[in-house]
């Protein structure tokens, strides 16, 4: 599986950068205990270096700016003298959540001054929407994060407003930022004027039958980039197996709507899918994801190889399995038929029989094998091996979605698409929601 990332360049948050004062960020926290900042080793000869590094903090965006863990105690040390008669002040604190304002009085010749911890956006200390901001962004939990906070001793938002700011700030400009990009998708695709090819795959909140929330993704394979995301409630359907097929019917109206004419659409093979492609989508060729038919043969291959007399099926999965992938990549042009019958000569092929295949794909295309390659992989024709190998292989209903093999573009980053969603929406379906928000969903 590749990873995608995160496929709109507008919503990434800058990554933490190593400048040499903190150790570099290691999957294993146990590595290299003898680390030394380089910061720490230069720092007595060096202090050119650090005024330097003081001027690179004025930065003009609040989010881009790096933030201090300061102690109290460190910080009222710089109010303690009146900067004017020298002479000791009071101050006055007031905390708003990770935001500190300090307001100091001098009762000998009247200075006073007030001294804010952080910038604003709008009438919001920048801090606490940045935090909030942080947490939905980065996919983690709020309510764990914010008791980590707390139990540093930070001062910090409650979880309630961090709600408040998902709700009315930063659900919007994700919705907005997302509606942009899709936009922009939707117009190259018109632009190029290519054949249109779609893979479409369903994701369900939760693992097996009872999820609450599914999505259906569709992805233009050519450039990989999500063109829709549909969200169904289970509860808007007859059950949650239903999700699937009513996420795909809802994203083809969108792009019906959108005048996006469908050429190829690449699925798993769910049977409710082919159906409504076949009944609903006449005109656009359904293929089907190889990975996904080869993996349920897999699992059926190798339940056989565990049953009596059966074990030399074992030694045949992984080649039969890379004549599936074979079978479809050598067609470019996905003649089902051709695809059909190349799949089915592995039938003659395992018994050591490599001509008079099908009427597509009489031969086998590989030079002749050696006679000890032959004798010990060959399956003896008759045995039970042999027998039930072969009823498996020219299953009707496995021929059936043989012949609509994908030639070319498969589902796999769709796949890798969904595991990111899985770290950012590993709960929160409410992130995914208005993550992926879709009008037809916000209309209803
Ligand atoms: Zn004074
Ligand atoms: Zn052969």
């Amino acid at each position: 599986m590749t990873s995608v990332g995160i496929q709109c360049s507008l919503l990434e948050l800058p990554l933490p950068v190593h400048d040499g004062t903190d150790k570099p960020e290691s999957a294993n926290d146990e590595m290299d205990p003898t680390w030394q900042p380089p910061l720490l080793q230069a720092q007595d000869s060096d202090d050119e270096n650090l005024d330097s590094k003081c001027d690179r903090l004025e930065s003009s965006s609040p989010e881009k700016e790096k933030k201090f863990l300061v102690f109290e105690g460190c910080l009222l040390e710089l109010f303690t003298s009146c900067p004017a008669c020298k002479l000791p002040t009071s101050v006055k604190k007031t905390c708003v959540g990770t935001f500190l304002c300090i307001h100091q009085y001098c009762q000998y010749c009247s200075f006073c001054r007030r001294w804010d911890s952080q910038p604003y956006i709008k009438n919001i200390p920048a801090g606490n929407i940045l935090l909030s901001a942080s947490i939905l962004y980065s996919g983690s939990l709020p309510r764990k994060s914010l008791l980590m906070l707390q139990y540093l001793g930070m001062s910090s938002v409650s979880v309630r407003t961090f709600f408040q700011h998902q709700r009315t700030l930063l659900h919007p400009v994700i919705e907005r930022v997302w509606k942009e990009e899709q936009r922009m998708i939707l117009d190259e695709i018109r632009f190029t004027d290519e054949p249109l090819v779609l893979g479409g795959d369903g994701r369900a909140d939760t693992p097996g039958h009872n999820a609450k929330f599914g999505s259906y993704t569709l992805m233009e394979l050519g450039s990989s980039k999500v063109v829709h995301v549909q969200l169904v409630q289970s509860n808007e359907v007859k059950n949650s197996n239903a999700m699937e097929k009513e996420g795909l019917a809802r994203s083809v109206h969108f792009l019906r709507e959108e005048e996006m004419n469908i050429h190829t659409m690449v699925t798993d093979r769910h049977l409710q899918i082919q159906k409504w492609i076949r009944e609903e989508m006449p005109d656009t060729v359904h293929h089907h994801d190889v990975w996904h038919v080869a993996e349920g043969l897999r699992k059926k291959m190798e339940a056989l190889a565990k049953e009596k007399d059966c074990s030399i099926v074992g030694r045949w999965v992984c080649s039969i399995c890379n004549h599936l992938y074979w079978a479809a990549a050598s067609t470019p042009d996905g003649n089902g038929d051709v695809i059909r019958d190349k799949w089915l000569s592995v039938v003659n092929h395992m018994q050591n029989i490599h001509h008079g295949h099908g009427k597509h794909f009489p031969n086998c295309l590989h030079p002749d094998l050696g006679q000890d390659d032959q004798k010990r992989k060959g399956l003896k024709s008759g045995s039970k091996a042999c027998e039930k190998l072969s009823q498996l292989l020219e299953k009707p209903r496995l021929l059936h979605d043989v012949q609509k093999l994908s030639p070319g573009y498969q589902t796999s980053k769709i796949e890798a698409y969904h595991s990111v969603v899985n770290h950012f929406a590993p709960k929160m379906i409410g992130l995914l929601l208005s993550w992926h928000e879709s009008r037809y969903y916000v209309t209803k």
